[in-house]
């Protein structure tokens, strides 16, 4: 055996990285899981390499195939880097209301890009299903991330364990916000299968039906947007069945913007949207329970790969988003 492992073996592992000031501010450990620093850059490497496994250990997938994903490109980014370290060549179909940054990431790693209209799930013509039919006529490997299930199992057997581990049994709550929801229902079952008094919260931006689900079990999304990319589910995917929350929140986009630029300007991290939509709500939890508490959440990707959209002042500011709030406006105003 040799002692040395390439990417596959470092996905995971992450560093769980405490936000001093709204930390100290809310009387909580508010707590990041730096998942922004996998191979690929984002937490959808774990679903990517799990599912990749759970397609190998089946006899689904072997060296020379392809695979397709329907991705907002994370997914896509994931699959590609570990694709390419286990000989498989990845088509990757992606909206084309996604950053030109993860497009361009995705054709400069090797990835063929299919670029496709905005279109609803039900739509013949969604990023999904444009995916789904193109595997059953040229024979791809279809990694189905919204479905598969291997997907929430990965967050089962690595993310809850690590965050179990890393914070000694304390962690008091989670929250995640959902895309396919693997980050969310995996992490959420297996710290609940170690402490069943862990609170478990989703943090849901405008425009998605995750709110109404957990809080009333209806798919109600008639209110509101979200600029957020990666997140924003309108129906319960394979991942999300059976799934309980303790609570959930709606964080609008100025409040995530708000933490976005704190975090990069007083903690150093510079992250995307859904981060901040993630730690908006261990605020919110933070507040509802704290203090005392020990709250989880998920950094998801870097700021890298939003430069010409959240990251750039003039593109915020034609979106209505302001740069000058103070950060104590989000803890008064949640
Ligand atoms: N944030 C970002 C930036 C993402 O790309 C995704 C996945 N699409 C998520 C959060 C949500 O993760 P999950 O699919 O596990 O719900």
């Amino acid at each position: 055996m040799n002692a040395y492992s390439g990417i596959s073996h470092h996905v995971g592992k992450t560093p769980l990285i405490r936000l001093n000031h709204l930390s100290d501010l809310t009387g909580s450990e508010i707590l990041g899981k730096a998942e922004f620093m996998n191979p690929g850059g984002s937490v959808k490497d774990r679903a990517a390499l799990g599912i990749i496994e759970a397609a190998e250990s089946a006899g689904n997938l072997k060296p020379g195939d392809t695979i397709i994903e329907g991705t907002a490109g994370n997914t896509g980014i994931g699959l590609t880097v570990i694709g390419q370290a286990r000989g498989y060549r990845t088509v990757i179909v992606i909206p084309e209301n996604q950053s030109p940054e993860k497009i361009q990431l995705l054709r400069s790693l090797g990835a063929e890009v299919l670029v496709v209209p905005e279109k609803p799930f039900k739509d013949p013509g969604n990023y999904n299903k444009v995916a789904q039919r193109l595997a059953q006529e040229r024979g791809y490997f279809w990694a189905n991330q919204f479905d598969n299930t291997a997907n929430r199992d990965a967050h089962f057997k690595t993310t809850g364990p690590e965050i179990w581990e890393q914070t000694k049994g304390e962690v008091s709550g989670f929250v995640a916000s959902v895309g396919t929801g693997g980050t969310l229902a995996g992490t959420s079952l297996y710290l609940k299968s170690q402490n069943a008094r862990i609170a478990t919260a989703c943090a849901d931006p405008y425009g998605a039906a995750m709110w109404s689900w957990f809080t009333q079990h209806n798919l109600e999304t008639n209110d509101g947007d979200s600029i957020a990319e990666g997140i924003g589910q309108g129906r319960v995917t394979k991942n999300l069945e059976g799934l309980e929350m303790d609570a959930a929140y709606r964080i609008d986009d100025q409040t995530a913007f708000t933490i976005l630029q704190h975090l990069r300007q007083q903690e150093g991290l510079f992250l995307g949207l859904s981060s901040a939509i993630n730690v908006a709500g261990a605020v919110r939890l933070a507040k509802e329970r704290g203090p005392g508490q020990v709250i989880v959440t998920i950094l998801c990707d870097s700021g890298h790969k939003y430069l010409s959209k959240l990251h750039n002042p003039e593109w915020t500011q034609a979106n209505g988003l302001r740069a000058d709030l103070p950060i104590e406006s989000v803890l008064n105003s949640q």
